[in-house]
């Protein structure tokens, strides 16, 4: 039975977390912006706090706060899945870049613990451990394949006790700074998924290199790299779960199973961004609007914001519920999608509407208003990575009608 009453710790975390987006997070927030990238200092002083906000994405016996970060749910269950939501929601709502560029193993956690041997979990959670800033990421999509996951073309050929790996990868977040990135390659294209394999690439393999860091409309505090495989040697000790475990198609899975805990999280950035819009523009009616404007146009406009704010809710009740799913390894794959869909299109209106509600002082990025600016431009990714919008839909029919005997 799913239960909104948040545990002690979520409790704790929530406002932890909401206080530091206040107080630190907003104030950097257009200036971070502006300059594409967090101040040292800032990242620094997050860094000395880094256990508070992975929020269990390294396991405790790496040295990290592992399922133990959500509290337990009232019959002892995990609710890491959870907390995270609810963490990432708070963080958001003062700057989504700030949260992609948190340092920790990033996307490149979830495929390392759910396919990675003891060993390899070890070896690659143990780098957080180490003094100084460092981050993991995830290499899946390239210049030809992003929805399309089972199209990548980026090669993979055993030599001895190493792998070598040629293809190119793109859009990957804190691609250039990452300490080690997960990249997916192929052993023979035509075999399609079966034939994937997930390695561990590390920083300064012969090989590797950092290709264009691009130019992006939105999130443009936080790194977006190209990564560039001509011929680099991978030991073949960093191919996640070992040779035996691809036997049964896990490649392709491991990647899939990242996304239905990754999915809701994406949905709950989103919201705390939507979230942020709302406020603003609900502030501002309140400040504005209510004794100088006529009744009727007040009525309309306070209607919009009801709206907004109940799509939000709902968005905020489908992402716990995923979230909710995967802390107890339940199959989560269809709410996953639901709620990164609907969460990433509730938080684009609520972005958009805020705009409006505000007047044309909304859309002027030097007004008081300037948040909605970046706002706006930061919120459309959130309908793009992890899945777009449409390709969630596409997985949530498929389930949907995977389960009918015709139709
Ligand atoms: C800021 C940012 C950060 C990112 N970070 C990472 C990262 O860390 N690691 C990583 O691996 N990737 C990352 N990505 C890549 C992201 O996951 C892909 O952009 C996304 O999967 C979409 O792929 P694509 O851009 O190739 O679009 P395409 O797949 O070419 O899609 C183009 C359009 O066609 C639609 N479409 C595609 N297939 C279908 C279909 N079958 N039916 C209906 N419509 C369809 C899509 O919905 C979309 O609207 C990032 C992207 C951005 C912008």
């Amino acid at each position: 039975m799913i239960d909104f009453e948040l545990n002690e710790t979520q409790q704790q975390i929530k406002s932890f977390v909401h206080m530091f987006a206040e107080q630190m997070v907003r104030p950097i927030s257009l200036v971070a912006d502006r300059d594409h990238g967090l101040p040292p200092e800032f990242l620094a002083r997050v860094n000395e706090m880094r256990n508070a906000f992975t929020m269990g994405a390294i396991p405790k016996e790496y040295g990290g706060e592992g399922d133990g970060a959500g509290g337990k749910d009232k019959k002892g269950g995990r609710s890491a899945n959870l907390t995270a939501a609810i963490g990432s929601e708070e963080m958001c709502w003062g700057d989504a870049a700030v949260v992609l560029t948190l340092p920790g193993p990033g996307l490149g956690g979830p495929p390392v613990r759910s396919m990675g041997t003891p060993e390899q979990q070890e070896r690659f959670f143990g780098v957080f451990q180490k003094p100084g800033l460092h981050w993991g990421a995830y290499g899946l999509t390239e210049p030809g394949a992003g929805s399309d996951v089972a199209a990548i073309r980026t090669t993979c050929v055993k030599d001895g006790d190493h792998w070598i790996l040629n293809g190119t990868k793109c859009f990957i977040t804190n691609g250039a700074r990452a300490d080690w990135v997960v990249i997916f390659a192929t052993v023979d294209a035509a075999q399609g998924r079966a034939g994937h394999r997930a390695f561990v690439v590390e920083k300064g393999t012969p090989g590797f290199r950092i290709g264009k860091i691009e130019e992006k409309m939105g999130l443009r505090a936080s790194e977006t790299a190209e990564l560039v495989l001509e011929d680099a040697r991978v030991p073949a000790a960093n191919l996640l779960g070992g040779e035996d475990s691809y036997r049964t198609k896990e490649g392709f899975m491991g990647a899939m199973k990242t996304f239905d805990s990754t999915r809701p999280l994406v949905g709950a950035m989103a919201i705390g961004i939507g979230r942020a819009a709302y406020e603003h523009a609900r502030d501002f009616v309140k400040e504005h609007y209510l004794l100088s404007r006529p009744v009727p146009r007040y009525r309309a406009i306070a209607e919009r914001l009801a709206r907004i704010a109940r799509r939000l809710d709902a968005a905020r009740l489908l992402v716990w519920r995923a979230a909710w799913m995967a802390d107890r390894g339940l199959a989560n794959a269809k709410e996953a999608s639901m709620a990164k869909a609907y969460a990433g299109q509730a938080a684009i209106f609520a972005c958009i509407e805020a705009i409006e509600v505000c007047g044309a002082p909304g859309a002027a990025a030097g007004s008081d208003h300037a948040f909605l600016d970046k706002w706006f431009r930061d919120i459309k990714v959130f309908d793009i990575f992890e899945g777009t919008g449409q390709i969630q839909r596409i997985v949530i029919s498929k389930r949907i009608l995977s389960g009918l005997k015709s139709f």
